[in-house]
């Protein structure tokens, strides 16, 4: 008979203190050391991403003036990057309610988009607001998370289930999104995204555990996945998430600089309660067994396979060895590193970086240790010159999950409805 057990179950263990609860990395570490993990030795496991994900918008609601004094507003911009105020009009309330993208650009800072006025937010950071009023009266404010009433995070599509290695077989290097620096041509390098084993999805193809109404944790603070997300399907499902930016840790969040424009960084982690043997026979597979694409990066046709475990074995994190670094003149790493991260007197901020590996090609002195691999496709060798998936902060973020489940500070629940995914995007 196949083995069960209910979540109800799962609950009083964990009340007495009796759950065994781990990250997926947990038991990929167990298994490394071949260890044989049976269903009665998990109750829960806990997944996570932490990667680019453009699908992000806020949705914010906050007072600019007193009541009675302006009918509505029509353009508001937060540090410059406008905002769509609506769908309520507020009228004579003098409070806006609007939507703002994670992937707007600021008209007045270089380099600033949604994605770091969020991480700006979170920080408790003053933003400047310039509204306009339907009669062409301007506001001009300062504010802070703390100001404003309502601030919430809305994910489209996020911790899609894994993604793409990424070549360019042309001989012009290429500006792309899958990029820091221009991807060279010639098969000459590799950039790759996702956190392989640790993805939700990966852990649960089909939703058969989370889904509507499902507590999960985006950015570090708790919120709920409401949806299937946009352009989804069965083979690459992906989700809608809601979240309180009051609560989040900019850690897992902010915006990384491609060579073709800003993405948004954002970390989801989610519980799998292991109710019977399916899906014990989804979580116990390694990085080797989850295949990842690679795609040509200019049309994105599909040039070969390799897996999950070529790019990640435990290689997560990039370190600087300050006694490498000649302070030269120029640092390109200070000028370059996504994130900005790196600075040459302070070295790594952690809170920023993303783990992604581009200062250890940047550096000439070899100041930054990182083991990025090579990988074998046809006759080539290819070097992963880039990592878009930060598999270090994700492991942070399912160990964050994992401890206020064991302390009782997150609710387990069944969803409300199933995630339905298309049969293939049209
Ligand atoms: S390039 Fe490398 S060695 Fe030179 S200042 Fe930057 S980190 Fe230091
Ligand atoms: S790995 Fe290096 S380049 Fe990438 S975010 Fe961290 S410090 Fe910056």
């Amino acid at each position: 008979m196949s083995k069960k057990r209910k979540l109800s179950d799962i609950r009083k263990k964990i009340i007495k203190g009796t759950a065994n609860v781990y990250t997926v990395q947990d038991l990929i570490n167990r298994i490394n050391n071949n260890e044989k993990i049976q269903f009665e030795d998990v109750d829960v496991v806990t997944t996570a991403t932490k990667a680019l994900m453009s699908g992000i918008a806020g949705i914010f609601s906050f007072r600019l003036s007193p009541p009675k004094t302006i009918r509505k507003f029509m353009d508001v911009s937060l540090n410059g990057i406008s905002a769509f105020p609506g769908p309520c009009p507020n009228e004579f309330l003098g409070i806006v309610d609007l939507i703002l993208y994670g992937t707007a650009q600021s008209n007045t800072i270089k380099n600033y988009s949604g994605g770091i006025l969020f991480r700006d937010l979170v920080e408790g950071k003053e933003v400047d607001i310039i509204a306009k009023g339907e009669e062409g009266e301007i506001i001009e404010k300062k504010i802070t998370l703390h100001d404003m009433q309502f601030a919430r995070m809305m994910g489209t599509r996020q911790a899609i289930r894994n993604y793409f290695a990424m070549i360019n077989p042309s001989s012009e290097k290429v500006n792309t999104i899958f990029s820091v620096l221009p991807l060279e041509g010639n098969y000459s390098q590799m950039s790759f995204s996702g956190c392989g084993a640790m993805n939700p999805f990966q852990n649960d193809p089909k939703a058969d555990v989370f889904g509507v109404g499902t507590p999960i944790l985006v950015n570090g603070c708790k919120g709920y996945i409401f949806g299937p997300g946009t352009r989804n399907d069965k083979l690459k499902p992906n989700m809608q998430t809601i979240a309180d930016f009051k609560g989040m840790k900019p850690e897992y969040m902010g915006a990384f600089q491609t060579s073709y424009g800003l993405e948004n960084i954002c970390s989801i982690a989610i519980p799998i309660p292991i109710l019977n043997e399916k899906i014990f026979q989804n979580i116990i597979k390694s990085d080797n067994d989850v295949p990842l694409v690679i795609l040509n990066v200019i049309g994105r046709n599909k040039l070969g396979k390799i897996t999950y475990g070529d790019v990640w074995d435990n290689n997560f994190l990039v370190k600087f060895n300050p006694k490498k670094c000649k302070d030269c003149d120029e640092c390109p790493v200070e000028e370059k590193c996504p994130t900005k991260a790196f600075n040459m007197n302070t070295g790594i901020d952690r809170s920023r970086c993303f783990n992604c590996g581009t200062c250890f090609f940047l550096c000439p002195k070899n100041a930054f240790e990182a083991d990025l691999k090579t990988v074998k496709f046809e006759t080539k060798e290819i070097p992963i010159i880039l990592r878009q998936s930060d598999r270090y902060g994700a492991i942070k973020l399912a160990e964050e999950l994992k401890h206020m489940i064991l302390k009782g500070e997150f609710p387990l629940k069944e969803p409300t409805g199933k995630l339905e995914f298309a049969e293939k995007v049209k």
